[in-house]
């Protein structure tokens, strides 16, 4: 393989009609990739299809704004997911642990704080939720894929996480879609944890400052897949198979060599999610 998309979606609805397509897409173009779960359900889904593709691993976990009563995506859950997510989902440590008995389970996640959709009860029970996954992070020394959303124009989810960490983390991370400052991820590599960047830093200069500063080892492509695909493929769904537009955009920002940047953010992901990814007998990269 010669990229990871260290978070991405293929176990949700929006690829109910050409699972098996997509998977091999991004295996045909070397590409590896982490699904990531949100609810039980995916999760679940997650493994499953990690179970099933030799490019695939699975992170299981639930995301915080589904410990709140009524958020539905129609991507992630289809129409008829309205159900799971009605009265909100409550972490059971003990399912996730025994789906995080396969090899295929890399990272606990997506968990964290999200305060920009939050409603106005669920700041503690995302909290509870975060710490029990930490925890679990912890028991199966797995690393945590972060999902953090501060509301508008602060870091307040971003603070929050950061000392909830120092209280009960004992290992290391992602922190996925990364939209902090160049301060706050400073702190997050300081605790070990590496930033990841979608496609948004192909078609924004948003990001650009956090990219450009954060030391090249501390790095991670994603696509977020089926959000935010990357330019030039902005209007269609997005894929794991679009995370090489991700790894050109960071060699672009960065001023480094692409195919040099690209080596560097594989070996990232394998240090990260303690995966082999990179086999010595593949031919060299043309
Ligand atoms: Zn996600």
């Amino acid at each position: 393989m010669r990229y990871f998309d260290a978070h991405t979606h293929t176990n949700f609805v929006a690829y109910k009609d050409d699972t098996e397509a997509t998977m091999l897409r991004a295996r045909d173009a070397g590409v590896g990739m982490n699904i990531v779960g949100t609810q039980f359900d995916t999760s679940k889904a997650a493994v499953e299809l990690a179970d099933r593709f030799d490019n695939a691993w699975a992170t299981i976990g639930l995301h915080p704004i589904h410990t709140g009563r009524s958020y539905h995506d129609e991507k992630e859950l289809g129409e008829g997911g309205k159900a799971f997510t009605s009265r909100g989902e409550v972490f059971d440590a003990s399912v996730y642990e025994s789906l995080g008995a396969s090899e295929k389970v890399i990272a606990i996640g997506e968990c964290g704080l999200d305060y920009f959709r939050r409603e106005s009860d669920t700041k503690a029970l995302q909290e509870e939720a975060f710490v029990a996954q930490i925890h679990l992070a912890n028991r199966l020394n797995k690393p945590l894929m972060l999902h953090v959303r501060a509301s508008q124009g602060t870091y307040d989810a971003y603070e929050d996480v950061l000392s909830i960490l120092a209280r009960e983390a004992q290992v290391g991370g992602d922190v996925h879609f990364f939209a902090g400052s160049w301060d706050v991820a400073k702190k997050f590599i300081e605790r070990g944890f590496t930033v990841s960047f979608t496609g948004v830093i192909t078609f924004t200069h948003d990001y650009d400052e956090v990219v450009r500063n954060a030391p090249l080892d501390m790095i991670l492509s994603e696509t977020d897949a089926p959000y935010v695909t990357p330019a030039p493929h902005r209007g269609k769904r997005n894929e794991p198979f679009y995370v090489p537009e991700v790894v050109k955009a960071i060699a672009r920002i960065k001023g480094g060599d692409e195919t040099e940047v690209r080596d560097v953010l594989l070996k990232n992901a394998e240090r990260v999610f303690g995966i082999r990814l990179s086999g010595q007998d593949e031919p060299p990269i043309a």
